[in-house]
């Protein structure tokens, strides 16, 4: 049977202990041993010596974390308090002091600060490259390169990098492929394609209602082990957890993922289309015109769609401002950071979610300041919200252009 993320996630419904339809909140931060030797097995990471304290896995994390390794086809899980506690703990637990990245250059601006700014202080190097140029990514590595990094829909550009083919080129360096898959929950099962630990920050589409913080870690048993090593892993020594209340709530969330993927890609689709045809400059995977349009359509999982991200160039940013504001007036949706909401969220990458990346940095990779980032809503009726959107683009002077 094909490999189906949605069904997985169901079934680990059936694997809870308790009779409720959903697991116990856990609500204690220690817990107790019959004897100090079980204690001590604990302190040994024996499996299954039980639960030891919440800053290394309770109750209600397991069953998220469970969940999501099953959503993912990973072995194990963990789960944090965000997706750059789940970035910079994975990488920090790969790369000592002397050490290399190579990182895809087109990734989220705290990803690309973290790499960039923050690990050369512990003498962490990346390396940037167009991911999509296998023979850059070939060339960047060298033998103090620890880990190839990418995202699998990339954050502004929804560039879609070759995964498999990636996965070969670490494994054939002896190196891990680490994705983060914030952008296409359920569209791309970068395991199953050979990536060997895929992250998410859980805040965008997993969770869904912009209410919570989360990130999580799906790999083998090994690292997430490696992770929790009361003695030298990363998560059980910098501490980012997330909270019990909280991981119950995603994991709530997590079971109508795949009806909310349908819906956001159908609708980011219908305006893909619209602008598309009314000549506006969009980029959309989903688009036969999108470069990478034939390769997403190999990767990934039939029944989700091609995501809920589309990006409108309108030029400049005076003309990107003005449109920000009429959008909002419109009721088309918010002026704000973040994804995977009800509500349609809409920003100028270049001067917000990306603004970590330095003007020519932006430039090389193609991000400009009239782009304007739309993470698509639930939206019943999409062709009002399309009416809604021309009427915005008119009062903008932005026309139709071959009626222009
Ligand atoms: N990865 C991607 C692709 C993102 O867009 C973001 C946040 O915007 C993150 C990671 C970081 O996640 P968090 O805000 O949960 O720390």
């Amino acid at each position: 049977m094909p490999f189906e993320p949605s069904d997985q996630i169901q079934d680990v419904l059936r694997c809870t202990e308790s009779s409720g339809v959903n697991p116990a909140i856990s609500d204690s931060s220690t817990f107790t041993f019959p004897t100090p030797e079980a204690m001590n097995a604990s302190f040994a990471g024996e499996p299954d010596a039980g639960f030891l304290y919440s800053r290394h896995s309770n109750p209600s994390t397991l069953a998220l974390a469970t969940a999501l390794a099953r959503m993912e086809g990973t072995e194990a899980a963990l789960v944090t308090g965000s997706g750059m506690a789940a970035i910079s703990a994975t990488l920090l637990q790969l790369c000592d002091a002397g050490t290399e990245i190579v990182s895809s250059r087109t990734v989220y601006g705290g990803t690309y600060a973290l790499l960039k700014n923050f690990l050369p202080r512990f003498n962490i190097a990346t390396r940037f490259v167009n991911v999509l140029d296998l023979t850059a990514v070939r060339a960047a590595i060298t033998p103090q390169t620890r880990v190839i990094y990418t995202e699998g829909i990339s954050n502004p550009l929804l560039e879609v990098a070759d995964l498999a083919a990636l996965a070969d080129i670490a494994h054939a360096h002896g190196l891990p492929l680490v994705v983060d898959n914030t952008f296409s929950p359920l569209i791309l099962s970068p395991a199953m394609l050979g990536a060997d630990i895929v992250l998410h920050s859980l805040t965008k589409f997993i969770n869904g209602t912009s209410d919570a913080l989360g990130g999580c870690v799906c790999a083998s048993q090994s690292f997430i082990d490696q992770l929790l090593d009361v003695n030298s892993g990363a998560t059980m020594l910098l501490g980012p957890v997330l909270d019990s209340l909280r991981a119950a709530s995603i994991l709530k969330n997590l079971h109508s993922l795949h009806i909310r993927m349908q819906k956001h890609s159908a609708n980011a689709l219908h305006l893909a289309q619209r602008l598309q045809d009314a000549g506006f400059k969009v980029h959309y995977p989903g688009l036969p015109a999108h470069p990478q349009h034939t390769r997403l359509t190999r990767l990934m999982n039939p029944d989700y769609g091609y995501g809920g991200m589309l990006v409108l160039d309108v030029e400049t940013k005076e003309v990107a401002d003005r449109l920000l504001v009429l959008m909002q007036k419109a009721q088309i949706g918010y002026i704000a950071v973040s994804l995977g909401y009800f509500k349609t969220l809409f920003s100028a990458p270049g001067r917000s979610t990306s603004s970590e990346i330095p003007l020519e940095d932006q430039q090389a990779m193609g991000l400009s300041d009239g782009m304007i980032r739309f993470a698509i809503g639930l939206d019943h009726n999409i062709e009002r919200t399309w009416e809604r959107l021309a009427t915005c683009l008119e009062a903008v002077a932005l026309r139709h252009p071959q009626t222009a």
